[in-house]
């Protein structure tokens, strides 16, 4: 059985970690993927998509040709930003973990992702395994509204499943179901008074957002659904009656209608109070991504399981509560699902790889497209 080269795939790590690539400042990773993709004998290209969404580069898209071109390919996937603070990461090994110098996120999301797709396509080449056409996606801007995965023209691909590499804990732990999310952008008009001399005449805005707040059910809605307003702000001045209060929230749900109940109900709620005291209700709502549901007797999963097989390893489907590139590639027909790479605690000073779950990833990915 082909094993993983652990020094290359950790020297890859470092290499990539150590590029700085914040959400849509993914230039110079941009241009090291380009070139290590091609260096691996791939067709590569980069999409404008990152024009409208402001950032300085786009998706790599790149296709490593396999060994059967009647075989149906494959889509590997990870994306180039991180969050912040994520320039300058230093990576510091401590027996078998990578954790970052304590300044800086480790940015192991997902530049482990990326040099795990990377260690596949060099194990392919040296051990001329049989395998169909990969398809490679490094998207941009995945931290902040998966805006390189919504901006790529999918007529690029002719992949139909795909993996998405780019989710933490344990490699055995598969992300087959994701929610459907809704951003609520909504600003209360109330009417400006002097709080002193004729507060009568002023609607306060502050008052008709605790009403109706106070009254609504957030949180955990359900079993499928939550709901949150993460931000308030309003008001001028201690002496006027406040005028405007904006307030931004989410709600998430695995299923489409309960999303859509509860954001209703929500609306509602602020409108009764707004009603109540004549104030104005602007109510904004957008859908971030689609839910989706993958079979465990799907094609996409059983490879999975028949590779996990292999390496000893019983994989577990599991659903997640955040959205990742996965959502807008199976809302756009491109069977995902979502695989470990290995790290912990994204997001966090604290995040760090664990060496042995990240190579253990590496094998899995190969043996699945080699299955
Ligand atoms: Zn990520």
């Amino acid at each position: 059985m082909a094993s993983v080269r652990q020094d290359r795939l950790l020297s890859e790590f470092e290499a990539l970690v150590t590029i700085d690539s914040v959400s849509l400042k993914e230039r110079e990773m941009a241009d090291y993927l380009k070139e290590k993709l091609t260096e691996l004998g791939c067709e590569v290209e980069e999409d404008d998509g990152a024009q409208a969404a402001g950032g300085n580069a786009g998706n790599v898209i790149a296709r490593f040709k396999g060994t059967d071109s009647t075989r149906s390919p494959i889509l590997l996937s990870a994306h180039m930003d991180r969050v912040t603070p994520g320039v300058g990461i230093r990576p510091v090994r401590e027996g078998n973990i990578i954790r970052s110098s304590g300044d800086t996120i480790l940015g192991a999301d997902d530049a482990a992702g990326i040099a795990i797709v990377l260690e596949v396509l060099r194990m392919l080449r040296d051990n001329r395994a049989d395998h169909p056409d990969i398809e490679i996606v490094f998207s941009f801007c995945e931290e902040k509204g998966l805006l390189g995965a919504k901006a790529l023209d999918k007529s690029k691909l002719r992949a139909k499943l795909g993996y998405v590499i780019d989710s933490g804990g344990p490699v055995n732990r598969v992300v087959v179901q994701s929610p459907s999310h809704i951003t609520l952008d909504v600003k209360i008009k109330g009417r400006a008074a002097h709080a002193g001399v004729e507060p009568e005449k002023g609607i306060d805005a502050v008052q008709v957002a605790a009403r109706a707040i106070s009254q609504m059910k957030l949180g955990r809605i359900d079993d499928e659904t939550t709901a949150n307003l993460g931000m308030i702000s309003g008001g001028r001045a201690t002496n006027i009656v406040c005028d405007l209060v904006e307030v931004r929230g989410e709600a998430r749900s695995m299923s489409r209608e309960k999303l859509e109940r509860a954001v209703a109900s929500i609306q509602e709620t602020f409108q009764e109070s707004c009603s109540a005291a004549g104030a104005i209700l602007e109510f904004g709502s957008e859908i971030e991504y689609e839910t989706y549901n993958i079979s465990p007797s799907s094609e996409v999963c059983q490879r999975l399981r028949k590779a996990g097989e292999k390496l000893g390893m019983e994989m577990h489907f599991v659903s997640a509560g955040g959205g990742s590139d996965a959502n807008i590639y199976n809302a756009q027909g491109i069977e995902c699902v979502v695989l470990g790479a290995g790290y912990f605690k994204p997001h966090t000073l604290e995040e760090y790889l664990d060496i042995e779950e990240f190579v253990k990833s590496a094998s899995l990915v190969y043996e699945v497209v080699v299955a």
